[in-house]
């Protein structure tokens, strides 16, 4: 069975055995699962955009599934399980500088009706989704860090472009700026903290599922190579060639990407439905240390690809070619800045005790 009918048939199976009327939630306990599937999908599709929408939805889906599962289970069920419609994300703003736990913006409340501007600077994939989640303050007096999530369905927004996505890689997931312009009713503010959901759901699911998409396209990188310094052996029948020594190390880099997002995801599925030790210094770190190790060592891996293969990787039409690889592996330590990500462990770090 080819790669991708792998990948299709797990999704399928996921989704048969979550998506009952009754265990919408179930869906959010199968990270592990999720992450292989994003690794796989990285591997099997040649296409970033497709791996990106399945990391990013599956993130998305389960922080509706978390925090809205009692407000709107037949949305859950119905569109987001059933038609397996696309969330897109709107957390970035312009002003906030790439912290999602701020906003500028505010939700406005008037009676039971509900109003939301926002100034967005990335928006994947927003013009073909059938379904927004909002990053916003709780009201136009909150503090900017008092932050909910409010979900609109196609129909009650508009989303005008403010710019183009001519970008290094990662250009299938179409993600201009945008000003987004929401009207709808109060019940499609998700109740509760987005700080809860951030801690619980969006960042261990984001970080677990981007690490091991970034493992698949090291993973992917160093098949080619491996692939490579075979062909290579063949030539010279007992002798071992040269660049071999270099696949070895890359091999040993790769093993250890791999099994920190397996241990993380692994430890995450097991909490269960006690998400309470994800709320503290331990897990921010954690996962942090998690998103940071794995966004700097695949770009590591894949230039390791190139050195061992040369120029036929460099080349972008030949069998061997890392091109899209480097590319898009270069967006992983963009995409909620690194620099932002150890300042926060930085400050933790000052006062947190691993006994
Ligand atoms: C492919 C892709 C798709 C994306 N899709 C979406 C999406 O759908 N929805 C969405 O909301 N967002 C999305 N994003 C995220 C978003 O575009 C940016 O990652 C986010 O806005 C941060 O932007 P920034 O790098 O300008 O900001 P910053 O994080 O502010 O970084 C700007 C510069 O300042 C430095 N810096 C920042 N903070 C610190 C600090 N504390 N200490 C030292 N230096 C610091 C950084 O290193 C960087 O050089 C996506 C990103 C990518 C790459």
């Amino acid at each position: 069975m080819s790669l991708i009918d792998r990948v299709k048939e797990r999704k399928q199976d996921l989704i048969r055995r979550h998506a009952r009327a009754d265990d919408v939630k179930g869906l959010t306990q199968v990270l592990i699962t999720l992450a292989s599937l994003a690794l796989l999908w990285w591997a099997a599709l040649s296409s970033a955009h497709v791996s990106y929408w399945l990391t990013v939805g599956a993130v998305l889906l389960a922080v509706v599934l978390d925090k809205t599962a009692q407000v709107v289970p037949s949305y859950l069920r119905d569109h987001l399980v059933r038609r397996q419609e696309l969330i897109a994300s709107i957390t970035s703003e312009n002003g906030t500088f790439g912290d999602t736990r701020s906003s500028i913006c505010a939700v406005e409340v008037a009676g039971d009706r509900i109003a939301l501007d926002k100034d967005a600077t990335t928006v994947s994939y927003g013009e073909h989704a059938d379904a927004q989640l909002v990053t916003c303050r709780r009201a136009p007096d909150a503090a900017a860090s008092d932050q909910v999530l409010v979900l609109f369905r196609r129909g009650d927004y508009s989303l005008a472009p403010t710019g183009t996505w001519d970008t290094l890689g990662m250009r299938g997931t179409c993600s201009p700026g945008a000003k987004f312009a929401g009207r709808g009713g109060v019940e499609q503010i998700v109740p509760g903290s987005f700080a809860d959901s951030s801690a619980q759901t969006m960042v261990p699911y984001s970080h677990i599922l981007w690490s091991a998409l970034w493992c698949g396209i090291a993973a992917d990188a160093v098949a080619r190579a491996a692939q490579f310094v075979r062909a290579e052996a063949r030539k010279k029948p007992g002798v071992v060639p040269p660049q071999a020594t270099r696949l070895a190390r890359a091999h040993v880099e790769l093993q250890a990407m791999r099994h920190n997002w397996e241990g993380c995801a692994r430890e995450f599925d097991e909490l269960g439905d006690d998400r309470g030790p994800l709320d503290g210094m331990g897990w921010a770190l954690k996962l942090n240390q998690l998103k940071m190790g794995c966004s700097e060592l695949a770009p590591r891996i894949v230039h390791e690809a190139l050195q061992i293969i040369g120029i036929l990787a460099y080349k972008n039409d030949s069998k061997f070619s890392v091109g899209r690889h480097y590319r898009d592996v270069l967006s992983a330590s963009l995409m909620v800045s690194n620099e932002r990500i150890s300042g926060k462990s930085a400050s933790m770090l000052l006062v947190f005790k691993d006994d």
